[in-house]
């Protein structure tokens, strides 16, 4: 799970670390107000989405001379033009995909002045299976491209986790940075601080980009990402509250209500399936025949009839789906429940797409018997390769 850069901010607020003072708003009309609690002379109007490279992205119809989602002010006033400007509107960047986010909520800020941008993330290393420090003396761009162009700027390494962080691994990213006298100091301290802030709270990821000296030599958090372990959320219920369902996919959040698994992908096929492995051996078949999966929905073990009708109106309702392979293999699963919960939706939602079922397992017999019986224009599969064909060849004419 991702979280807002201001709520991210807060968070790393509480454990002490330094950020500018900030605002919240989600109201044009609000933006005078907020800005005045603030003190000038500058003001950082930034867009919450959860996409990096706001600064560098644009709006959707945006106007001549319009930029993106991260603005500088002068005046209180011209904070509060940029916020209008930016509500409502839909902000693209280099990891929004084309379609972009729509802005719900601004971020005001005091505008710090910068000497130097810089580069610092935590990340869970599974190669190692430990905390992982990244930095480098290019912040304020993609890392991507600094790894991929200059990887001798940046520094990685993880940590022990039976010795844990000293202070010598605060003075490395501190050294690798470039910082001296009592930025060196700031930089341990800071570096103990978003370590502690990453085990206590189960972070994924934690990125700061940039990290700022300021023009008074003061180190500074600017920029904030925070990703949280899922499996880990039910031990943060913190971090839960910081949750903002409009920023997830509406059909990923339909499935986690049923329980069920639902992955959106990019292809034409969508896929209802049991079991993450037979998941993956699904789409690389499909793969392997020329198509590609739209998505994935994992039923699971037990799943009711009810669960399978949610599940197969949550592949139905993606319009990039040209047609749907059922592929189950059952064994707690029930073959004939499967048949009958596809049934079910397909008479609410009906159906407009092919769809080629494959059975396997418990109840088999009775699950074809129930799809043939149905008059529907289901086509039937004999095997994995047989389904990933027919789906195949029934999208691709
Ligand atoms: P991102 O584009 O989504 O990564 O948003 P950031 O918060 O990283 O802001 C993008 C860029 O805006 C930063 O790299 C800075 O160059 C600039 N910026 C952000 N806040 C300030 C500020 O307080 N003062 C100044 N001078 N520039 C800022
Ligand atoms: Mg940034």
């Amino acid at each position: 799970m991702n979280i807002h850069e201001y709520q991210a901010k807060q968070l790393l607020k509480s454990y002490g670390c330094p950020v500018s003072n900030g605002r919240i708003v989600l109201k044009a009309d609000e933006v005078k107000a907020a800005a005045s609690e603030l003190d000038g002379p500058l003001w950082v109007v930034k867009a919450q989405i959860h996409a990096g490279g706001r600064g560098k992205g644009h709006f959707k119809e945006a106007e001549a001379g319009e930029k993106g989602g991260v603005r500088l002010a002068r005046s209180v006033a011209e904070a509060e033009t940029l916020a209008r400007q930016m509500l409502g509107r839909t902000l693209v960047t280099h990891q929004t995909g084309p379609a972009g986010k729509q802005v719900n909520r601004i971020y005001i800020e005091e505008g710090s002045d910068i000497s130097r941008e810089l580069y610092l993330a935590l990340l869970i290393d599974r190669k190692s299976s430990r905390v992982s420090f990244v930095c480098s003396t290019e912040g304020g761009m993609d890392i991507e491209e600094v790894a991929a162009h200059t990887p001798e700027k940046i520094l990685s390494f993880s940590v022990d986790p039976a010795t844990g962080l000293s202070d010598f691994h605060g003075r490395r990213i501190a050294f690798a940075l470039g910082l001296e006298g009592n930025q060196v100091k700031q930089c341990v301290s800071l570096i103990k601080k978003l370590y502690k802030a990453f085990l206590e709270k189960d972070m994924e990821m934690l990125e700061i980009n940039p990290l700022i000296v300021t023009t008074d030599g003061q180190l500074k958090v600017l920029d904030a990402k925070l990703g949280f372990d899922n499996n880990a959320l039910y031990r943060q219920p913190d971090v839960m509250d910081l949750r903002d369902v409009t920023e997830e996919d509406p059909k990923e959040l339909e499935a986690s209500r049923f329980d069920l698994n639902y992955i959106a992908l990019d292809g034409e096929i969508g896929c209802m399936v049991n079991g993450a492995g037979l998941a993956m051996a699904t789409m690389d078949i499909i793969k392997l025949y020329g198509a590609e999966p739209a998505n994935f929905l994992d039923v699971g073990g037990g799943a009711t009839k009810e669960k399978v009708t949610e599940a197969f109106k949550i592949i139905t309702s993606d319009p990039k789906v040209k047609g749907i392979l059922v592929n189950i293999f059952g064994g707690i699963m029930r073959c004939d429940i499967i048949a009958e919960g596809v049934l079910a939706a397909v008479k609410e939602v009906g159906l407009k797409v092919p769809l080629v079922v494959r059975l396997e397992g418990t109840n088999v017999e009775l699950g074809k018997d129930i799809i043939a019986k149905s008059g529907l224009n289901v086509i039937a599969a004999d095997d994995l390769a047989d389904g990933a064909k027919k789906i195949v060849a029934a999208v691709k004419g």
